[in-house]
């Protein structure tokens, strides 16, 4: 449970951090929270010979809106995210996501930009930014890009990051008005990650129709998805508990879901089925609250 020898290094500013990772390459690591980083290096299934810890990069560490985005941080911790007022108020989902990761040490290292960096099929994050529309903004020595959440989630453990490439920030469209979401998550027992996680977002419009809707799901297959062919059913409609019902059924169409120790392909599809329901209803009730 010792990590073989690494060097180490520290840099103060995102210009350092990228020079550094230019120059190391393959054999380098980034170290954020280090909550996924260092377990995977004492088990010896990453032996990096270089750890660049970007955990001083101050400029990392912010939320703030910018052209009715939200923008946030790298280097966020979950427990930032559950508390911060802005979040609570312009992205609530996002808030309720960070407040079902693991426990209170987990949310108060983990950060946004390691979890989503990392590409955990049962991490939380995922299923809320899919479902947001978020883009995920990574820079590299020779520029920065923008990448769409759906696309980020390559397959396990596996992102569009290229060597050489740090997440800085992730910016999230604001909510539209008269919108409800939540996020409705079966926790695995022993290690509280999403045995399957359902994200959802929504809006009425004022006939109390879905203007749009947006399911994003974690746990169920190799990588978080837009759950498109539930989304079909219910967009325009009222919906209705028949509608929700139908929609529910198609959570998982076109997915390979994952079996495992903890549950069988079936018993996701299922569940995944159940979680994504118990979501829509909630968001829609929250939306009409608001709506009152
Ligand atoms: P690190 O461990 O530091 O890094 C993880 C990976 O991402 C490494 O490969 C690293 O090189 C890379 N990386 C880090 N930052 C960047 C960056 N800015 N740009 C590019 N690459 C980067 N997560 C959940 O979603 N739900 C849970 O219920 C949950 N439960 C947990 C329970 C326990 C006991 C533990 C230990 C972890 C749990 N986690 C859970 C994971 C936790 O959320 C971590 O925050 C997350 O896995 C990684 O974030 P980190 O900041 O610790 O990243």
């Amino acid at each position: 449970m010792i990590p073989t020898a690494f060097e180490y290094f520290a840099p103060k500013s995102l210009d350092e951090a990228l020079r550094l990772v230019e120059r190391h390459g393959d054999e380098a690591k980034l170290l954020a929270g280090g909550h996924s980083l260092l377990p995977l290096m004492k088990l010896r299934l990453s032996v990096p010979r270089y750890v660049i810890d970007i955990g001083r990069i101050k400029s990392l560490r912010s939320i703030r809106e910018d052209a009715g985005a939200l923008v946030i941080g790298a280097l966020t911790t979950h427990h930032d995210m559950e508390t911060s007022e802005l979040v609570g108020s312009r992205c609530p989902l996002l808030a309720e996501t960070a407040a079902e990761i693991g426990d209170v040490q987990v949310r108060n290292r983990g950060t946004v930009g390691g979890s989503l960096a990392h590409g955990d099929p049962a991490a939380d994050y995922p299923a809320a930014m899919v479902a947001l529309d978020a883009e995920i903004v990574v820079a590299a020595s020779s520029g920065t890009r923008r990448i769409r959440a759906e696309d980020f989630f390559v397959d396990l453990l596996t992102t569009q990051l290229r060597p050489g490439e740090i997440v800085t920030e992730v910016r999230v469209p604001a909510s539209p008005e008269m919108s409800g979401s939540a996020y409705c998550k079966l926790h695995q027992p022993a290690s509280g990650f999403a045995l399957v996680g359902a994200a959802a977002q929504i809006a009425l419009d004022s006939n109390g129709k879905l203007a749009s809707v947006a399911i994003g799901m974690t746990g169920v297959a190799v990588r978080a998805y837009r759950a498109r062919a539930a989304e079909a059913v219910l967009a325009g409609n009222k919906p209705s508990g028949k509608l929700l019902a139908e929609a529910a059924e198609k959570v998982a169409d076109g997915i390979e879901p994952l079996a495992d120790l903890h549950a069988s392909a079936a018993y996701r599809r299922a569940v995944a089925s159940v979680y994504a329901r118990r979501a829509l209803e909630t968001a829609i009730s929250r939306a009409n609250e608001r709506k009152a």
